[in-house]
């Protein structure tokens, strides 16, 4: 059986990254589409084989609730609206996925995560790292512990942005926030499954070297944290400078992801002095991560990225920029295992 996915909102990635990764997946498929814009219908109507009666636009959206092709709503759309199609996707009954960050704030997370309760549906982030083998390999370093204990992380997520982008990433209304809401996820995370814990306190600087530019959001920003398991971290992201790099020192050795979060395949080394490679077929990040959360849906197996794991980030974004205000005063967090999944 193969769930049926429609996605919301047919930007960059929606078009570059999960419509082609749906043509390969075992458990799903895409079956339609939601779009504020009229062309974009028969574009994707005939690309995709997709039947008409498949095809929402924002106001009819919510009958989407009597169309029984469509069991998972997937949002990848501005970072500001994730809340509301979420929201009004889990009120029609259907299974949620939502692009990362989830949304612009803590509170509107939990708004999404009551709603998906509510309704009975289950809820995922994009988070396409979480099911990469890579990914997988580093935090099975944490937990077989290979080289020992992990003692320190360290990651960069950015790159330099230009005219190419769409321009709501740097407006702060529809962004949230700038290369912390957007590249800082991925900083955020590698450290997280690097020391294989949430952090327990964190403190952070920004950075702007080209203010004409990034008029109301932020550009750079580095953040130093401590884990429960006594693991320190250092990460920057940057929307001007390049970085794409998980380093984790274990007590008899270390490894490097390098690429870390591409869309992949991804690279890595230890100390051994060996390549981290796997032997399998190079596809989309974002077959394995949509596979994952339909058989999740399935057959009850483990959801890579839940709704509390987006959260999580949400409330550790929020520390950095509170630390930002204060000076880059330490802001103590209490996560517990908080979106952790193995
Ligand atoms: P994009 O700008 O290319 O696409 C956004 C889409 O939203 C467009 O189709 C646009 O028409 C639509 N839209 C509807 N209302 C809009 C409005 N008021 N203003 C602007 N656009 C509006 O963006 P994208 O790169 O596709 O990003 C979409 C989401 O996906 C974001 O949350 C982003 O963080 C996330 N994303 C995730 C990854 C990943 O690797 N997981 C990669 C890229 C983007």
């Amino acid at each position: 059986q193969k769930l049926g996915i429609a996605l919301v909102g047919l930007g960059g990635y929606a078009g570059g990254q999960l419509a082609p990764a749906l043509q390969n997946s075992e458990h799903c498929y895409l079956a339609g589409i939601v779009t504020g814009t009229p062309s974009k219908e028969e574009e994707w109507m005939k690309k995709y084989n997709i039947p008409k009666e498949n095809i929402y636009n924002y106001d009819n959206f919510d009958s989407i609730a009597n169309n029984e092709d469509i069991d998972i709503v997937y949002v990848v759309l501005p970072n500001s609206m994730h809340a509301e199609f979420c929201i009004r996707a889990a009120k029609a009954g259907k299974h949620v996925i939502t692009e990362k960050p989830m949304a612009v704030s803590v509170a509107e997370c939990d708004a999404i995560i009551k709603s998906c309760k509510e309704n009975n549906v289950k809820l995922g982030v994009g988070f396409r790292m979480q099911t990469d083998p890579y990914t997988q390999e580093i935090k099975r370093f944490g937990k077989e512990k290979p080289f020992g204990d992990v003692k320190y992380v360290s990651s960069d997520a950015g790159f330099i942005a230009g005219s190419w982008m769409t321009p709501w990433r740097l407006e702060k209304k529809m962004a949230g926030g700038g290369a912390l809401m957007d590249m800082g996820v991925y900083a955020i995370q590698c450290c997280i499954y690097g020391a294989g814990a949430n952090p327990v306190s964190i403190s952070a600087q920004e950075f702007s070297t080209k203010p004409e530019y990034f008029k109301n959001v932020d550009e750079t920003i580095t953040s130093q944290m401590k884990f429960s398991n006594d693991v320190v971290g250092n990460m920057f992201t940057s929307y001007n400078a390049n970085g794409n790099r998980l380093f984790v020192s274990y007590e008899r050795g270390w490894a490097e992801l390098n690429p870390a979060h591409s869309y992949g395949p991804l690279a890595g080394r230890t100390s051994k002095g060996e390549e981290i490679k796997f032997p399998y077929k190079p596809q989309y990040q974002q077959t394995i991560q949509m596979d994952a959360f339909a058989k999740h849906i399935l057959t009850d197996s483990p959801n890579y990225a839940p709704g509390e794991m987006g959260k999580r980030d949400l409330m550790i974004i929020e520390a950095i920029y509170k630390s930002i205000e204060q000076g880059g005063k330490t802001i103590p967090l209490d996560l517990g295992n908080m979106g952790i999944v193995e």
